[in-house]
């Protein structure tokens, strides 16, 4: 343990794995809860369909598909001098429609649920109904006056943003110093009011949280402590078990599948782990990816202080061109639920990022943001025990939107 926290510490990369693992893990959510965020969803899928023309063909579900690719074995092997034949795989987030992140999970599910709350209790709508009312009088001109705001790095603001301006809100996102220029814009350009922050995540989320607070029209959508979003990622794991069924894929204690997944505060790959062991159990091994100087979660389940803790207390910046990622904190929801159920967490430096996405891109055509691609970092730590049968699946993130520009300027450093 000395060890770990000594390198942690001098912003050495490490590999964590979770000594509190059981089976089963002790979650304060069931299979139930998800099973009603997928109904949810379902209700609204007519209106999304129609609101947002490219889910028409998956009928208003939004969801990405899930790429063969091991063009990238080889050239990922060389890079990090280990080998092995397993079935590699990449989950689409980054093509998830309407905001081209895993955001587009949690956060536009939250917007929905939240609307969903307030169209029952004004009694505007109920769950039989046609939710293609949704953009039609009166519920249209009642939802101009309600107002969203959250805080974020710049993924979460877009879908809230995109989401909420489509239903009508009046929504504000306070967005930390990470965010790109093209985030703020396109928010911008889709009505929502954009507050910058020259502060970290934690600072943008808290502005928002207060300000929201102190206005009885506004909701927050509170990435640090929100249930909502934690269910939305979750039905994601339901989504996959169909799509790796289709590719053949077996899940079970001999075919172990192997996920890896970025972290940020924590609830998009909590919410997807959770999802993803109520269906296997413990033939998953879930895996947490995190910039060496922005481990929160990883502090905050190997020190056991949760969200006491953060990445200034050892000594690092929480500095990071994994956008998504740039977050010092953890939540302490997904904290506890992640405690008994996460296989581990590793570390990489920035520059990993950057090597990944060129490996993709040159071996199999597919751009992500650099965020996306932290997750290759950990198969050279599970390919010592995971043996020939286990199937690798690493979740891309985001990268859906990025203009082609700034895509030429990752691709070259
Ligand atoms: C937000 C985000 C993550 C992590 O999600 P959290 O819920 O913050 O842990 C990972 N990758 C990208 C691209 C993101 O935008």
């Amino acid at each position: 343990m000395k060890k770990l926290f000594t390198e942690i510490r001098e912003g050495e990369p490490v590999f964590w794995r979770n000594p509190y693992l059981s089976d089963p893990p002790a979650f304060s959510f069931s299979a139930s809860d998800v099973a009603a965020a997928e109904a949810r969803l379902r209700r609204f899928a007519p209106w999304i369909a129609q609101r947002f023309p490219e889910t028409a063909a998956a009928a208003g579900i939004i969801e990405s598909p899930l790429s063969d690719i091991s063009a990238m074995a080889e050239p990922l092997s060389r890079k990090d001098s280990v080998s092995f034949n397993n079935r590699l795989l990449l989950k689409r987030d980054d093509s998830l429609p309407i905001s081209g992140s895993v955001k587009a999970r949690g956060g536009i599910y939250a917007v929905l649920k939240h609307t969903e709350d307030l169209l029952f209790a004004a009694e505007l709508l109920d769950e039989k109904a046609d939710y293609r009312v949704i953009s039609t009088d009166p519920i249209k001109s009642f939802l101009r006056g309600k107002k969203l705001a959250v805080g974020s790095t710049g993924n979460l603001g877009l879908s809230i943003g995109i989401m909420g301006a489509a239903l009508g809100f009046q929504t504000s996102v306070y967005i930390s110093r990470e965010a790109r220029a093209w985030k703020k814009q396109l928010l911008r350009e889709k009505g929502v009011r954009v507050v910058e922050s020259e502060q970290d995540y934690e600072a943008a989320v808290a502005a928002g949280r207060a300000a929201s607070n102190a206005d009885p029209d506004s909701f927050f959508i509170d990435d640090e402590r929100s249930e909502d979003l934690y269910l939305g990622y979750a039905v994601a794991a339901g989504r996959l078990k169909k799509q790796l069924d289709e590719a053949g894929v077996t899940v079970d204690a001999a075919h172990p599948l192997y996920v890896f997944l970025p972290c940020g505060v924590g609830g998009g790959p909590g919410g997807i782990t959770f999802g993803l062991k109520l269906i296997f159990g413990n033939a998953v091994h879930c895996f947490f990816a995190e910039p060496t100087q922005a481990p929160c979660m990883l502090l905050a389940l190997a020190t056991g202080k949760r969200s006491a803790v953060c990445a200034a207390d050892f000594g690092l910046s929480g500095i990071t061109a994994a956008d998504g990622l740039a977050v010092t904190r953890a939540s302490e929801l997904v904290f506890r639920e992640m405690r008994t159920a996460l296989d581990g967490c590793f570390t990489l430096r920035d520059e990993e990022l950057f090597d990944y996405l060129r490996l993709l891109d040159k071996s199999c055509g597919i751009r992500i943001e650099p965020s996306a691609c932290a997750g290759f970092a950990g198969i050279r730590s599970v390919i010592p025990e995971c043996g020939p049968d286990a199937t690798l699946l690493v979740w891309s993130t985001g990268g859906g939107m990025v203009p082609p520009e700034e895509m030429t300027g990752y691709l070259r450093q």
